[in-house]
């Protein structure tokens, strides 16, 4: 082994001061977000109708590159951050790269996920704002689960609609929120509007989480006191995220490591847009060049075969409509698809990214990423998010590329989650149960067809 150690730890004193906004560095800024009844760009005032104002000035704020982390954030930080960079030496080993592998560990708090980053600030500035509570959607759980230690944290109610199928197959996410006094109801419900036509419509539908956003959207409208918050995709979440890169990049400092390829994988793209903000940063002012590598799935591939075009958020067509890479708001991954990431768009910071040559993107199918999954849990010794595994299958190939070309290049990744609460997944898996899907073209064009003319 070489002198840099299993775990890159940083000190407490050193977690980040600031989180750092990719917007404010970028020359050609993401598109607006537009108000879907008048298409004009959305106001901090209207904005702040669904979001806490102080969350709905971040959203629209492209202009300052580091925005102070509150103390009280920092402190509930601190219980479980800095996260540990890791050599992944073992793998390397197995590998017989001569690349060296590192990927920063997420997975390291109860709720088993980064998400807990921008769920905290997002609890912060409710609870200041002297709100009594936030409504939210969690289609696989880890947003609920996060925002529901969130809020117990702060002492806010919290009331999360979880995707009906996910409220039946996972139970025990359901049970986590719970005990961390959230409310959870399965959607689409009866409390609401939206849920009511989308159940009239729809008899015995299985809920999507477009559906869950509007339903939560609607909620937290018409309650007094109440406000949204979302766990992905608006530019506030990557900014709270921004604190994995900054960590990672202060890590790697430390021992004058100079990463190559960094790689993501990416649903929404609050944890690659927070991975690689820093060093995205540094490309836009010409101090360094990266490969950066965005993952997702073959089975909802936004970036690799969408269109960057405004659309719809959700379902019910009462979000913010915003310029991303999309499938369509109508767009369902297949039934088949276990592996996460299935949301239709990707956040328009990463999709502006992508479109302007930062970033490339790859799409891989679910059984390569669980036979990597289980590759990497074998020698590494943590169970994965299925999420996380994209990631992991890409960095695999990218070393085993290494290991033909003798280059000793550094491959950093986003571990971004554990996968204690996905295995149905891993048992389809095992018993061989589990196949790829990949959407036809006339798939796709049937939802890209109903995308809206803006
Ligand atoms: C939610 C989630 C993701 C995908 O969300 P992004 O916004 O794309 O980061 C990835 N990994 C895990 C473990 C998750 O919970």
């Amino acid at each position: 082994m070489s002198n840099i150690p299993y775990k890159i730890y940083l000190e407490e004193n050193e977690l980040p001061k600031d989180w750092y906004n990719v917007r404010a560095d970028m020359k050609k800024k993401p598109a607006p977000i537009l108000n879907p009844a008048t298409l004009k760009p959305v106001t901090v005032d209207e904005l702040s109708h669904i979001f806490c104002h102080e969350l709905a000035l971040q959203e629209l704020n492209d202009t300052d590159a580091y925005i102070p982390i509150p103390d009280e954030i920092r402190e509930f930080y601190k219980m479980y951050r800095p996260s540990p960079l890791v050599r992944a030496y073992f793998l390397e080993k197995k590998l017989g790269t001569p690349a060296h592998i590192y990927y920063k560990f997420e997975g390291n708090n109860t709720s088993g996920s980064h998400k807990l980053n921008s769920a905290i600030a997002q609890a912060y500035y409710a609870k200041k704002q002297g709100l009594k509570g936030v409504t939210t959607e969690t289609g696989a759980g880890q947003w609920g689960t996060a925002l529901s230690m969130a809020c117990a944290y702060f002492d806010l109610a919290c009331h999360v609609y979880m995707v009906k199928v996910s409220y039946e197959q996972k139970p025990f996410r359901r049970e986590v929120m719970r005990t961390f006094g959230a409310s959870v109801t399965p959607s689409p419900s009866m409390d609401t509007e939206i849920g009511r036509k989308i159940n009239a419509e729809f008899p015995g539908t299985n809920g999507s989480l477009g559906c869950a956003i509007s339903e939560a959207v609607e909620a937290a409208t018409s309650k007094e006191g109440y406000r949204y918050v979302l766990g992905s995709v608006l530019s506030q979440v990557l900014l709270h995220q921004s604190v994995i890169g900054l960590e990672t990049k202060a890590a790697l400092d430390k021992y004058g490591i100079k990463a190559d390829t960094i790689i993501g994988c990416a649903g929404g793209g609050s944890n690659l847009g927070g991975l690689i903000s820093p060093f995205v940063g540094e490309m836009l002012r010409g101090e360094a060049d990266y490969d950066i590598i965005a993952v997702e799935p073959a089975s909802c591939p936004s970036l690799t075969r969408g269109k960057y075009a405004y659309d719809f958020c959700d379902t019910g067509k009462v979000c913010p409509l915003a310029k991303m890479y999309t499938l369509g708001s109508g767009f369902m991954p297949s039934a088949n698809h276990a592996g996460g990431l299935r949301y239709h768009g990707m956040s328009s910071v990463v999709s502006e990214l992508y479109d302007q040559g930062l970033l490339s993107a790859r799409a891989v199918e679910q059984t390569s990423v669980f036979e990597a999954a289980e590759m990497f849990s074998r020698v590494e010794g943590i169970l994965p998010a299925p999420e996380s595994s994209h990631a992991i299958r890409v960095a695999i190939d990218e070393a085993l590329k290494c290991k033909e070309t003798g280059e000793e290049k550094n491959i950093v990744f986003g571990l971004t989650g554990t996968g204690y609460f996905d295995m149905v997944a891993y048992q389809k898996f095992n018993d061989g149960d589990m196949s790829d899907y990949i959407p036809s073209d006339a798939e796709l064009e049937k939802s890209l067809s109903q995308l809206p003319q803006v």
